[in-house]
């Protein structure tokens, strides 16, 4: 496991932010789902949801619990962020753009599998596949949150639906330095936690 560090990242977390608000704006559900943060659980701002670090999301699933949730995000993710060449809104923002962004040549799950962006002739694929730290399912409110969105390895992300990783890279409360050099040389399994609970 390495830490997903980079300088801008609360400047690409803004993006992020700017480009589902305007993707919520043309499907005409902005005012839904930013009324169901501010009526709901916290009491949170469509914008303070989707910037949300990793210790508010987990406040967030306390407090949303019990809750209809709103699916619009996971909607959005589904329908559109998932797929290759599909941007949101008008400003041409895309899953590629989030990985190329964060400039990750390696998955942070496994520090071992490449993952690139593959220009073709009409879009830029990806190798790499966003894992939903916190269930999609479980927490569709979580879908489009920008640090729940972890670009890893697709042997990755199919071991995450059987295990849960036992922390997420964008935890900033885990001593990553100490972290890194205690987890240097594991296997691919070891990384993984059987645990019911996605820490
Ligand atoms: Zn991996």
């Amino acid at each position: 496991m390495i830490p997903i560090t980079h300088p801008l990242l609360l400047q690409f977390a803004y993006q992020h932010y700017e480009a589902v608000e305007d993707q919520l704006k043309s499907d005409g559900s902005y005012k839904t789902v930013s009324k169901w943060f501010e009526k709901n659980g916290l009491g949170m701002s469509l914008k303070e949801a989707i910037m949300a670090s990793v210790p508010l999301m987990e406040k967030m699933i306390e407090a949303y619990d019990g809750t209809t949730a709103t699916t619009h995000l996971k909607d959005m993710y589904k329908e559109r962020f998932s797929l290759s060449g599909r941007s949101l809104g008008n400003k041409k923002y895309t899953a590629a753009r989030l990985v190329e962004n964060l400039g990750i040549k390696v998955c942070p799950y496994c520090n071992r599998n490449y993952i690139n962006n593959v220009p073709t002739q009409k879009k830029v694929k990806r190798t790499s596949e966003l894992d939903h730290f916190f269930s999609k399912d479980k927490y569709p409110f979580l879908a489009m949150s920008f640090f729940n969105l972890v670009p890893v390895c697709p042997s990755c992300n199919l071991l995450k639906h059987k295990f849960d990783v036992s922390a997420s890279p964008y935890d900033f409360r885990i001593p990553w330095d100490d972290a890194v050099r205690f987890n240097y040389g594991i296997t691919d399994a070891d990384f993984l936690k059987m645990s019911g609970k996605s820490m």
